[in-house]
């Protein structure tokens, strides 16, 4: 028998998370479903020190107690890939991998995943020097040379975050400046490991058959490619939204992010959006743990005006 929820939460980031804590302290019935590790993107991300109350935490360690938060008051934590949602009305039929469940109202944060770059040598060397993660992977290269890929938030944040371990950490920007915030850009450019290479596209990761040596690129002023040597490259160059399993819903835009009004709802009755899956400024921690929070008093809203 399908297993009913006031509500089903999709995606255990900071988003959904909250949003879990916020339904089910007003007493609804909760499943927040998630096709990894709770968390998010907060799993990738080594220190985090803009998310008030905490100056300095690390990623995964913020997930930890969130989660404890967000189960305390009886919401449901499951395991699930979601693979479509359908609108039935009074009820949403939310298919997963694991079996299928039923919700009053949905709440959409299923966040959004790291761009790649499409070059030669990216997807056959993944795993074996080229990663999209620091947190998980920076082990692998102490006291070795690494390239980070990209010129924002991400890849300064991220390039810092290397130099612990790397012995030289070289960014590869497509621009001449950084998009970065100010403040680590300062530091980057004060920190003695981090070499910068400007106005550079890059064309290719160079590799033997299961080893990274280095990242060709090509200089947009002069037209000469050059190979940066690299035992490893940290790839940071956007991201995109993970609404493919809500094509049928019609609640994006043209580039796939779901529109919502200030409430947080779609234009689909009892379907909600939040996080970094919608359409939206600012993509950070803060910013979907405040979108969880309007959605998850929402829903509770939303049944009590319906019901
Ligand atoms: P996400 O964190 O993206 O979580 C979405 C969840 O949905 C994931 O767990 C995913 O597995 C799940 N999911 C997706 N599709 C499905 C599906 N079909 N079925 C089931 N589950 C699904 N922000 C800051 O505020 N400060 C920082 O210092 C910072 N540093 C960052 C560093 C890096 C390297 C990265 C990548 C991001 C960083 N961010 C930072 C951004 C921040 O992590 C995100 O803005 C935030 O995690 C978005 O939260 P979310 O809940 O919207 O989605």
């Amino acid at each position: 028998m399908t297993k009913k929820y006031d509500v089903i939460v999709i995606g255990a980031g900071p988003g959904g998370l909250t949003a879990g804590l916020y339904a089910s302290r007003s007493n609804l019935s909760v499943l927040i479903l998630d096709r990894g590790i709770y968390g998010g993107q907060m799993n990738n991300t080594g220190d985090i020190e803009n998310y008030p109350g905490f100056e300095l935490i690390s990623g995964p360690d913020l997930s930890e107690k969130m989660y404890a938060s967000a189960t305390k008051f009886g919401a449901e934590y499951a395991y699930g890939n979601v693979k479509n949602v359908t609108d039935h009305g009074e009820y949403k039929l939310v298919e997963t991998d694991e079996g299928d469940f039923e919700g009053k109202t949905v709440i959409i944060a299923t966040g959004a995943e790291h761009k790649h770059l499409g070059v030669p040598g990216e997807e056959d060397l993944s795993g074996m020097g080229v990663s999209y993660c620091a947190v998980c992977d920076a082990a692998f290269f102490k006291n070795r040379e690494v390239v980070v890929v990209g010129g924002g938030d991400s890849a300064v944040e991220e390039g810092l975050y290397l130099t612990q371990l790397a012995s030289k950490v070289t960014i590869i920007h497509r621009r001449d400046q950084l998009r970065a915030q100010q403040i680590l850009q300062q530091r980057a450019f004060a920190n003695p490991k981090i070499e910068f290479v400007w106005n550079a596209i890059t064309e290719e990761i160079v590799g033997t058959e299961n080893k990274t040596t280095g990242v060709k690129y090509r200089d947009k002023n002069t037209g000469e490619e050059h190979v940066v040597p690299a035992d490893g490259v940290f790839i940071y160059v956007g991201i995109m939204p993970m609404t493919d399993k809500f094509k049928e819903l019609n609640i994006t835009d043209e580039n796939g992010w779901i529109i919502t009004d200030e409430k947080m709802r779609t234009s689909v009755p009892g379907i909600f959006a939040i996080g970094d899956v919608r359409a939206n400024q600012l993509r950070q921690i803060a910013t979907a743990v405040g979108d969880g929070g309007i959605a998850g008093q929402g829903v509770y809203e939303y049944l009590q005006e319906t019901n």
